[in-house]
């Protein structure tokens, strides 16, 4: 991947900082008198959450996990590797994970079924993106920003090869 030329923008910083702002209305409205737990999966939605988190007036907590289901490249693997685990205890806690986009929905779906087994207190998924034809595993989205076609998206946190994921918008590269 050499060359900006072969990004095409799908989604502008102005369109995403839209929905952003939209999705902490919702999570303030259902979180503010919970002192949730935000868990981002890394490392793709560490720019959403900065931007998001920013957002809540209100006490909260932040954690990450590490989770790969890729490999290097565009491929996912299918196999969800725990890179980097939960550090914190859940139980009886509002968890709200925190993904940039679902797509197979295998690592998503991995991180549910595990906090699940914790006993939280309530348990839903905040995605910025949500590609849904290409879903292998069925997921429930509690907030979505956006349903996104079937390509594969660069910048604002995610990357191709570590690359791109600086980039303000979201975009995709041309095959
Ligand atoms: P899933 O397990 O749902 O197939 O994939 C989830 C993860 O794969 C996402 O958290 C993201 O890191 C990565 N991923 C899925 N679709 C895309 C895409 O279009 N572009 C990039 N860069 N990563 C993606
Ligand atoms: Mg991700």
């Amino acid at each position: 991947m050499d060359s900006e030329s072969r990004l095409h923008t799908l989604l502008a910083g102005a369109e995403i900082e839209a929905a952003v702002s939209r999705l902490a209305e919702e999570v303030t409205r259902d979180y503010q008198d919970k002192r949730p737990i935000l868990i981002g999966i890394l490392k793709g939605v560490f720019v959403f959450m900065a931007d998001l988190v920013r957002q809540l007036d209100f006490p909260l907590e932040v954690e990450f996990v590490r989770l790969s289901s890729y490999g290097s490249g565009r491929q996912t693997s299918g196999r969800v590797e725990v890179v980097q685990g939960l550090s914190c205890p859940v139980k009886e806690r509002h968890v709200l994970v925190v993904e940039d986009i679902v797509d197979t929905g295998i690592t998503v779906a991995f991180l549910i079924d595990y906090l699940r087994n914790e006993e939280p207190a309530s348990l839903k998924l905040c995605t910025l993106m949500d590609k849904p034809s290409r879903r292998r595993v069925p997921v429930t989205i509690d907030y979505t920003g956006f349903t996104v076609p079937d390509k594969f998206l660069v910048g604002y946190g995610l990357d191709c090869d570590e690359q791109y994921r600086n980039l303000p918008d979201i975009s995709f590269l041309e095959d």
